[in-house]
């Protein structure tokens, strides 16, 4: 399955614990960076760029690290990725990926929140946890590129009938009740007859 939201809007927080509760692997593509930023890999010194000034990193590079770790053994029965895809062509990249592997998604799941409370909470977060990409003007841009790019991916997923929204705002234990609630609903039925 996928989780797709804005920034802010508490997909790192929910990821952990849905996967931990349904018992696949969480794949963030913003982790993988920043731990590659962190380590000084070469694949961090080229992604660090772009992750400052918010923007994307290009998708020849975020494709193929994504493919390799999907590859990964503990990807195979199952994952919950996190932060991919966010424009319509890694969309088909993941859809290729899936084919080779002969997975299919079951659900895509977008967590929504409004604008203005995202900026005040990546504030917020800005003081506590000081990521380099957490300053006003800088999260400004990454919600310009959700609601430009990432929103079209989101459409994709709902005309195939697997998108379930649900209602970011509020406490985190709420939000995750809300979003193992819809994930008992038959999403996967209708994204068969929906396609
Ligand atoms: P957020 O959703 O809060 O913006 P993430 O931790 O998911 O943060 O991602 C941080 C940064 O990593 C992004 O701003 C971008 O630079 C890069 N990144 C993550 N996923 C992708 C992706 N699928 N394609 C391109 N760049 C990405």
């Amino acid at each position: 399955m996928l989780i797709i939201g804005p920034p802010g809007s508490g997909k790192g927080t929910q990821s952990e614990r849905i996967s931990e509760r349904l018992g696949v692997a969480a794949i963030s593509t913003g982790d993988i960076f920043r731990a590659n930023v962190k380590g000084g890999t070469p694949l961090g010194l080229e992604a660090k760029k772009y992750i400052d000034n918010g923007d994307f990193v290009p998708d020849s590079v975020t494709n193929k690290m994504v493919r390799d770790r999907l590859l990964q053994d503990d990807a195979t029965s199952g994952f919950l990725l996190d932060g991919y895809p966010r424009t319509t062509c890694q969309v088909d990249e993941l859809d290729d990926i899936l084919a080779s592997g002969d997975q299919v998604l079951s659900v895509v799941l977008q967590l929504t929140a409004d604008d203005e409370e995202l900026v005040s909470r990546l504030l917020h977060r800005a003081k506590e946890t000081g990521r380099s990409d957490d300053n006003e003007a800088v999260i400004r841009h990454r919600l310009d590129l959700y609601h430009g790019q990432t929103e079209a991916v989101v459409a994709k997923y709902a005309e195939r009938g697997i998108l379930a929204q649900v209602d970011g705002l509020g406490a985190i234990d709420d939000v995750t009740d809300r979003v193992m609630r819809s994930l008992e609903q038959p999403v996967k039925a209708s994204a068969v007859s929906g396609r």
